[in-house]
């Protein structure tokens, strides 16, 4: 397949040059085959959303104005109780049928019922690492799940989906319960997905528990000794990211769920500057309340600017790496994020013929600061079309649609 007549992103340039993807999916040199006409396109590598829920779909908007630890148990909790993993199936159909849609083609999704999560987005097409939620409440509740994260990663998975460890955070774990996950994982050597310093609360009261910050914490009990990906890090300290740089964990930045949820604003410059893997997120549709990874590229360029007081802090590029390339490197793929020869062919074709989107001078730019999710025209992940222009060729979308509908009223029923 040759995608012809489009601007692509080769590095931090744009060029006429068209891209050839080969029969093995990976992005080649010269390749025959289907010609797509992409002009007055850009071609980008697919968006890697770094931290989601994505079965959340299922109660978008729920809660909205509460506080997090209220909008977890007062309006969340209660009605993840009565998914099955028939729903979880269906909301991650669905939050697939919206990533894809708007270019994003992998996915890191911390959820309950992970091998349905898992068995959807594979035949959405997409690409993820899913995870056990790892948890205890504080001790031995529920009964076996460490157990049952064990079992998730040493299970063989179907197709571009990736089994990682996960630790829900600090205040929702034992230290018992975190040492021996690290200690189970010394086996596998995965990263960890975890929460760290959502909210203000949570980080101090970690310091009153234990003595030190949750990073701090984590790392001491070993949790993050091959990597991780720390999704929101709104309080972390430079001594904090110190630790982050030193032990491979990457910065997930979520802005609109921290923005929503009163949360903060993430160190993003600093943890740049300190020589931090930054990505970004979309955290679940509940606190977001889209997977419209441009919006979070938006944000977060116009509120590092903000904060810093200077509109040449973080640039263009960096969002767009961090969006990209960077969240590729968390997940632990090496493929993906940029188009080259040999890369996998995950790709977005975004449609420049827009009143927004025009005149194109400066395309780094119109990605971060004028492209929305529904301009992108096409999505192809490795190598294969998975959306393209309002159809998915791989999926039945009324069928999605009937079971997403069932799920919520079920969910919602009283
Ligand atoms: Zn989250």
């Amino acid at each position: 397949m040759v995608l012809k007549n489009a601007w692509a992103m080769k590095g931090h340039a744009f060029v006429r040059e068209d891209v050839a993807i080969g029969e093995d999916g990976l992005i080649a040199e010269a390749a025959g085959g289907e010609t797509i006409d992409c002009a007055g396109c850009l071609v980008m590598p697919a968006l890697v959303n770094c931290h989601g829920h994505t079965a959340m779909t299922l109660v978008r908007g729920l809660g909205t104005g509460l506080p997090l630890q209220r909008w977890l148990n007062e309006a969340i909790f209660p009605v993840e109780a009565k998914m099955t993993p028939g729903d979880i199936a269906c909301g991650m159909t669905w939050g697939a049928l919206e990533m894809l849609a708007g270019g994003t083609a992998t996915v890191a999704d911390m959820y309950d019922f992970p091998e349905a999560g898992a068995a959807a987005l594979s035949q959405a097409g997409m690409s993820g690492n899913l995870c056990r939620v790892g948890l205890d409440f504080g001790g031995g509740n529920p009964p076996g799940r460490l157990e049952e994260c064990v079992k998730f990663v040493a299970a063989p998975q179907p197709a571009n989906i990736v089994a990682d460890f996960c630790l829900h955070s600090e205040y929702l774990t034992t230290p018992g319960f975190c040492r021996a996950l690290a200690e189970a994982n010394q086996k596998f050597r995965r990263p960890v997905h975890v929460h760290v310093s959502e909210t203000a609360l949570e980080h101090a009261e970690c310091i009153e528990r234990h003595g030190k910050t949750p990073m701090r914490y984590l790392c001491d009990l070993g949790v993050f000794d091959y990597g991780g990906y720390a999704a929101h890090c709104v309080y972390v300290t430079d001594e904090d990211l110190a630790l982050m740089r030193e032990k491979g964990v990457t910065l997930v930045h979520n802005p609109t769920s921290n923005l929503k949820l009163g949360s903060g604003v993430a160190p993003v410059a600093k943890a740049l500057a300190m020589g931090v893997n930054v990505a970004l997120g979309t955290d679940g549709c509940a606190s977001n309340d889209n997977l419209d990874m441009f919006e979070e590229m938006h944000l977060a360029s116009l509120l590092a600017k903000g904060m810093a007081k200077d509109p040449t802090v973080l640039t263009a590029w960096e969002v767009i790496d961090m969006a990209t390339v960077n969240g590729a490197k968390a997940l632990g793929y090496a493929d993906r994020g940029a188009i080259a020869p040999g890369m996998r062919a995950d790709l977005a074709v975004v449609d420049l013929k827009k009143f927004h989107l025009d005149p194109v001078l400066d395309l780094a730019n119109l990605i971060v600061h004028s492209m929305h999710a529904s301009d992108v025209a096409m999505t192809i992940a490795g190598g294969q079309v998975v959306y393209d222009r309002g159809r998915f060729p791989q999926l039945d979308v009324d069928a999605a649609r009937a079971g997403f509908e069932a799920s919520v009223k079920r969910l919602f029923a009283r």
